[in-house]
């Protein structure tokens, strides 16, 4: 039970943010109920700013508050405040208490880290990542290309994973050769994930949580660290095995298909990313049936994307959240705020899973919706508030990179050497979304034409001016030039655009 100490005496006040709940975090190094006293503050401004997905928005307030329970049944004294801004609520606390000096782990966002800067906070320095960002800054000063390939492969030698002494366990440092399986059309079940019953402190916060969009909260998505390193124990058993080769299909009928639904634990820091990649190095090392391109593949995504995309966040903002290089203006269609209400098959099922869980995986997030955003030139900063307020695993450092670098090509190829633009035979190669669909993937032009194909035609010749230097686009422009219906495609583009402002496609 939380020991409740005499306000007049001074304590440092460890405060500890929304996505820093982790008993493990740098600020409560040293730290014991006797010598602080813990500081949480729920911004009530920022929870009513936006029509969140009702999971995400229930997932931030739940994690918080248990939490704060944790701590307090170790004996801490936790403030936990609602207050407007973070500003009120360390007025607040100063007030109540003697506070010798407030403390905190170095924020995951630029704006958070500016804002305790000048609100006199001590800050420590953040230990949630592998490669804080200094060592990234340091690691790419003086490249010319700051590649996750080099990153990646720097990380696994300097960490030793799936490491046999200077060498890649296998000889290979990459199996993507491997994990582009289509769908498989065997009618296989796919690994379950585990509810997490919901209880009095889940209750509460759905009884005092503004109305938003999407499935009510069900337990999916872990609250606390010992439902996140359930859920990593469940993925290893049961999902690893498989994600490699399915890591890029996509499926009407299975919304996660191998992945491990661990972004969330991971960004909330309920799990640190060093214990997911233990978890799966041993997986390989002590199991004969893990194979080596599942476990390479899923190591990737976390050794290397994910900590790429927290160290090019802080090397390139503020700046970064301005791009808009493609100076793409249209406001995000009525497809993506509105339950599922197209008639693409692919956007319609992602947009219902997003609803139903608050998520969609990579290939979902990036060839679909990214996809259409980006041919149908979207506005990237629509994009990125949208996909923040309804993904349960969202954040500023991990959006950034993802929607304006790598779906949208808005930072003119910082990211990606070239614009993720694709028609609807990726799509039809890579999921089962067309079969049922209205639209024919191969056709550009008619009223039954797919509109990413004739989109993704559209926007190379809008585009076309700006992107004919860009070698690695040269077959496509290439393709362009020989396009002999290009006008009806442009047409057909038109009236498909106008369709799609008005949720009619
Ligand atoms: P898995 O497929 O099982 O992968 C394992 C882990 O690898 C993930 O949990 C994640 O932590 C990490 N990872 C994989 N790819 C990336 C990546 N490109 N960047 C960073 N981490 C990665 N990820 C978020 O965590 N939050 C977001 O808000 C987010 N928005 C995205 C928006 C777009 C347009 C795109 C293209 C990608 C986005 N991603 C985001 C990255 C990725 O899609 C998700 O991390 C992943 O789908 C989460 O599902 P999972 O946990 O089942 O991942
Ligand atoms: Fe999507 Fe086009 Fe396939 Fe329809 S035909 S599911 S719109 S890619």
């Amino acid at each position: 039970m939380s020991k409740t100490k005499n306000p007049g005496e001074a304590l440092p006040s460890v405060l500890i943010l929304g996505d820093q709940l982790n008993p493990n975090i740098s600020s409560l190094a040293g730290k014991s109920p006797d010598n602080c006293r813990i500081l949480m503050v729920e911004n009530t401004s920022k929870i009513e700013s936006k029509r969140w997905h009702n999971q995400r928005i229930h997932l931030v307030i739940s994690a918080m508050m248990h939490f704060a329970d944790e701590l307090e049944k170790k004996g801490f004294e936790v403030d936990y405040l609602k207050s407007s801004t973070l500003k009120d609520g360390l007025e607040v606390h100063r007030k109540t208490y003697e506070v010798s000096e407030i403390i905190a782990m170095e924020p995951m966002n630029w704006d958070g880290l500016a804002l305790l800067k000048k609100l006199g906070v001590n800050l420590v320095k953040n230990n949630q990542f592998l490669c804080h960002y200094e060592d990234f800054a340091d690691w790419s000063a003086g490249r010319k290309k700051i590649r996750m390939e080099d990153f990646y492969r720097w990380q696994r030698t300097r960490l030793d994973i799936l490491m046999n002494e200077d060498e890649p366990i296998g000889g290979k440092w990459n199996y993507d050769d491997e994990n582009r399986e289509p769908p498989p059309s065997d009618g296989r079940s796919w690994p379950e994930v585990t509810l997490f019953p919901l209880d009095d402190i889940d209750r509460g916060v759905i009884d005092r949580m503004p109305e938003g969009w999407g499935e009510p909260p069900k337990g999916l998505w872990p609250t606390t660290r010992e439902q996140a390193q359930k859920r990593l124990r469940e993925f290893i058993e049961t999902a690893l095995l498989s994600f490699g080769p399915h890591e890029d299909a996509m499926m009407k009928s299975e919304w996660k298909l191998s992945h491990s639904c661990l972004s969330s634990s991971l960004n909330l820091g309920l799990l640190h990313p060093e214990e997911v990649l233990k978890a799966a190095e041993e997986a390989f090392l002590n199991h004969e049936n893990v194979p080596l391109n599942s476990v390479e593949g899923f190591i990737r995504q976390i050794l290397g994307w994910r900590e790429y995309v927290w160290g090019v966040y802080w090397l390139w903002m503020p700046k970064y959240r301005e791009n808009n290089f493609l100076n793409a203006k249209r406001p995000l269609p009525p497809a993506f705020t509105e339950n599922a209400k197209t008639q693409m098959s692919c956007v319609g099922s992602v947009i219902s899973n997003i609803h139903e869980n608050g998520y969609a995986h990579h290939i979902e997030r990036l060839m679909v919706l990214g996809n259409l955003a980006l041919t149908a030139g979207i506005d990237p900063h629509e994009m990125n508030e949208w996909m923040w307020a309804n993904f349960v695993d969202a954040a500023e450092w991990v959006m950034l990179p993802n929607v304006v670098g790598m779906a949208l090509f808005a930072d003119g190829g910082l990211m990606s050497t070239k614009p993720y633009a694709s028609g609807g035979a990726y799509i039809n190669r890579m999921s089962d979304f067309c079969k049922t669909c209205k639209y024919d993937p191969k056709k550009r032009t008619g009223t039954d034409a797919c509109p990413f194909t004739t989109l993704y035609w559209d926007f190379l010749h809008r585009n076309r001016k700006t992107l004919k230097t860009n070698h690695r686009l040269s077959r496509q422009l290439g393709g362009l030039n020989r396009l002999k219906d290009l006008e009806s495609t442009r047409k057909r583009a038109k009236e498909v655009l106008t369709l799609l402002d008005n949720g009619e496609l």
